[in-house]
């Protein structure tokens, strides 16, 4: 096995895996084996909060009834810490990262000073506040510099007046999914100068996953349609710290009987361990694999190997 390729499968121990989950895990694993590649798992515990005890062993559990395997032993992000401090010092030092002192409320003020109405739920842009110092507030969080560095940014800011330079004030990021197509966000607008580090001391998502995808030569990224809009922010990171960037594919969701993504929020039911064929079929059908292909299969291996020659919808 040493075709070049590295997939993973991350899940946040924060439930046990449910059918939206399995079908994330299962695609990540049948496009690695289709390129005899290697398949990771990745367990991302950051969130530690968020986590449930023995979360992950369930995960790990769960995707073994299922004959998903990692090639090697997972890799824990809450073991990884020094890594994503050496990122963000590296930014830090790029003048691609600085301190923020601002709570939700001081960024909720400073947009209503400018004439926003406060919305309740919406998660707010950043209005830069600390993007030229704390002036003598303390440190509560660390963030990404979405406009690039200083020297950038007075040149962005120079060029406001004059529309044709806008684009350097506002870049977007485009970027190809292999199931999605073509597609694009203008990072600095639509999301802001996002959290590395947040104030109650935990690495954010979107750090750790990009220092962790690079460290492991994680080469193609497949996971669910839910984390789409995260990788315009990723692509921005692994830009800024010099790193090479994977190719993506986001796999379709599972929806609830009305029509709502299922999640460990809204109380998807665990995978069951006694009906893993099941749960496969359920996960194949999202994926498009014909049924009729796997129909015959009575054991996990069997079902998985006869799936493996009808993984070819989504190319590189
Ligand atoms: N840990 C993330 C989640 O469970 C997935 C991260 C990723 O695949 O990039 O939603």
């Amino acid at each position: 096995m040493n075709s070049g390729y590295t997939g993973r499968f991350a899940p946040s121990p924060t439930g046990p895996l449910h059918a939206g989950s399995l079908v994330a895990a299962l695609a990540s694993w049948l496009d690695a084996r289709a390129h005899a590649g290697r398949w990771l798992v990745r367990i991302e515990d950051v969130d530690t909060p968020r986590c449930v005890p023995g979360g992950a062993d369930l995960i790990l559990q769960q995707l073994v009834a299922c004959g998903l395997v990692p090639d090697e032993p997972p890799v824990w992000q809450s073991h990884r810490g020094a890594l994503y401090q050496a990122a963000l010092d590296q930014l830090l030092d790029q003048g691609q990262a600085y301190p923020c002192a601002c709570s939700r409320k001081d960024i909720a003020d400073a947009w209503a000073a400018r004439g926003l109405p406060h919305q309740r739920h919406a998660e707010l842009v950043y209005p830069g506040t600390c993007r030229d110092g704390l002036h003598g507030r303390s440190a509560r969080a660390w963030r990404f510099r979405t406009t690039g560095n200083e020297s950038n940014r007075a040149v962005a800011l120079a060029g406001r007046s004059l529309s044709a330079t806008k684009n350097i004030a506002e870049p977007v990021i485009h970027w190809h999914d292999r199931r999605l197509g073509a597609q694009h966000q203008a990072l600095a607008t639509e999301v802001g100068d996002f959290v590395l580090r947040r104030a109650d001391g935990l690495w954010a998502y979107q750090l750790a996953v990009v220092v962790d995808d690079a460290q492991q030569g994680v080469t193609h990224v497949v996971r669910g349609e839910d984390l789409a809009d995260n990788t315009p922010r990723q692509i921005a990171l692994q830009r800024a710290l010099g790193l090479p960037l994977p190719t993506y594919l986001h796999t379709p969701l599972v929806l609830g009987a009305h029509g709502e993504k299922l999640s460990k929020q809204n109380g998807a039911q665990a995978l069951d361990l006694s009906q893993p064929l099941q749960a496969l079929a359920r996960a194949g059908q999202v994926l498009g694999l014909p049924a009729n292909a796997t129909a015959q299969a009575r054991t996990v291996g069997a079902w998985l190997e006869a799936a493996l020659p009808y993984w070819n919808r989504w190319p590189d």
